[in-house]
């Protein structure tokens, strides 16, 4: 038996590519390692599903996806996200919009999501092997002829789809294993590195502000909305972003630094700094103005019951360490210098990268499959003309938003669509 499309991989890429492809009347076999369909995709929005970003496909945002945004706008031309959230709608999953647009099902459930691919699949007649693991890709005069599973058995098809995704959460299923595939058969990979991760600093939690050093100590478990977020390398800022962030064990975590990680870690070799400013909307001489204006008002008051009012209580013993200034003091005694120190702490708290956390806990996987290589108005490999690819295997990437999947549903569909049998 010879099916006319063999998908490799049954994530949010692999589901869309196999579901279209039966649409369009092809007999496809998706082959799944795990029991389950879908694992990552579960686990996706915590438990949510993020799935879609209403700037995803917008000519305006579309930079978000880095140097190879180019390579989206067909396949987001085909399957934008409008198409995404009508795909869904049609299986039962109303959806709505939350803040930076971002995209979830009505009924906050990601399994939702994978119900209704699920259910595309059954209504396609797409059969389905769970348990079936591929170790390898065997091709003859230049087109993929079968694959091998690890029990040994050989499946043959007539063209391949291969959407096994990325290296990160190893556990559900995406461990990489594609790449030592297509790197064999001629593909170039772009090496794989962990994006979208928390970030580890030098050692937890030493702070520098004013050229001076602080280990400051029980922030970990520290969640703060809206903080600034600049990289500095050299004194010269990189980049910076507005958000969310958490103090962990060993670093900083939440969406702002996770978005920044991917950047960071290409300039890890040499010493890259991050400084947190937790009064964003506010320029430092104008902050200063605002202490020494507060400080007039209240002169009564004790500084660290003055600062009560400004920042939460697990960061005011680090911002009085910082600031060297004593908490004791009458706010009305501080000196200009004291007042610029505060005004550091607050505004220049600097903790130099370390790492990123690693595949573990990386949500996406930066590099893979050269896009260079691979045809973007239908996902056709340029060195095997049965050989499609589709989801996070290729070099594709983008920030957290939703923005992920829809390079899923879009490359998944396209490809599905575009083998021809
Ligand atoms: C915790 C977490 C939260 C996330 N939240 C969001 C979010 O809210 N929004 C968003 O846009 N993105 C999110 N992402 C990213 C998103 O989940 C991925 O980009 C997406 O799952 C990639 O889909 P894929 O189909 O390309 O690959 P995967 O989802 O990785 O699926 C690949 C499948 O291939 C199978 N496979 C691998 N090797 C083999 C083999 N040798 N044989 C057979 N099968 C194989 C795997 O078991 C797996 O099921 C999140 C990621 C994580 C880890």
């Amino acid at each position: 038996m010879i099916y006319d499309i063999v998908v490799v991989g049954g994530g949010p890429a692999g589901m869309m590519a196999a579901g279209r492809a039966g649409e369009l009347g092809a007999r496809v076999l998706l082959v799944e390692k795990n029991q389950q369909l879908g694992a990552k995709l579960l686990a996706t929005g915590h438990g949510r599903c993020n799935f879609t970003n209403l700037q995803a496909d917008k000519k305006e945002t579309i930079g978000v996806y880095g140097k190879n945004f180019k390579f989206l706008f067909s396949a987001f031309s085909k399957f934008g996200v409008a198409s995404s959230i009508n795909f869904f709608s049609k299986f039962g999953v109303e959806s709505k919009e939350e803040d930076r647009g971002r995209v979830f099902p009505l009924s906050d459930k990601a399994g939702d999501i994978r119900e209704a691919l699920v259910k595309y699949l059954k209504k396609n007649s797409v059969e389905v092997r769970l348990g079936a693991e591929v170790k390898e890709i065997v091709a003859k005069d230049k087109k993929i002829e079968k694959i091998i599973l690890t029990n040994g058995e050989e499946i043959l098809g007539r063209n391949f789809i291969i959407s096994t995704g990325g290296k990160s959460y190893p556990e559900t299923g995406s461990t990489g294993s594609a790449y030592g595939w297509l790197e064999s058969l001629g593909h170039k990979i772009i090496a794989p590195r962990p994006a979208l991760t928390p970030i580890v600093v030098k050692p937890p939690h030493q702070v520098w502000c004013g050229g001076k050093e602080k280990i400051v100590k029980k922030l970990e478990g520290l969640s703060l909305e809206n903080i600034g977020i600049s990289v500095y390398q050299n004194d010269k800022k990189i980049m910076s972003r507005t958000g969310e962030i958490i103090f962990t064990a060993d670093g900083l975590s939440g969406p702002a630094i996770i978005d920044l990680s991917g950047h960071v870690g290409e300039f890890l070799l040499e010493p890259t700094f991050l400084k947190i400013d937790f009064k964003p909307e506010i320029e430092i001489s104008k902050f200063e103005e605002k202490l020494q204006k507060d400080f007039h008002q209240s002169h009564n008051k004790m500084l660290k019951n003055y600062l009560a009012g400004l920042v939460q209580p697990k960061l005011l013993p680090a911002i009085i360490e910082l600031s060297g200034v004593n908490e004791q003091k009458q706010v009305s005694d501080i000196t200009k210098v004291e007042r610029q120190a505060l005004a550091r702490a607050l505004k220049e708290f600097t903790l130099e990268a370390k790492e990123l956390k690693g595949f573990n806990k990386a949500m996406v996987t930066a590099g893979g499959v050269d896009i260079k290589e691979v045809d973007s108005r239908t996902m056709r490999s340029k060195i095997y003309e049965n050989l499609f690819l589709a989801g996070e295997i290729l070099d594709l990437d983008g920030p957290t938003g939703g923005y992920n999947l829809q390079i899923c549903w879009s490359t998944g569909f396209v490809a599905g669509e575009s083998v021809t049998f």
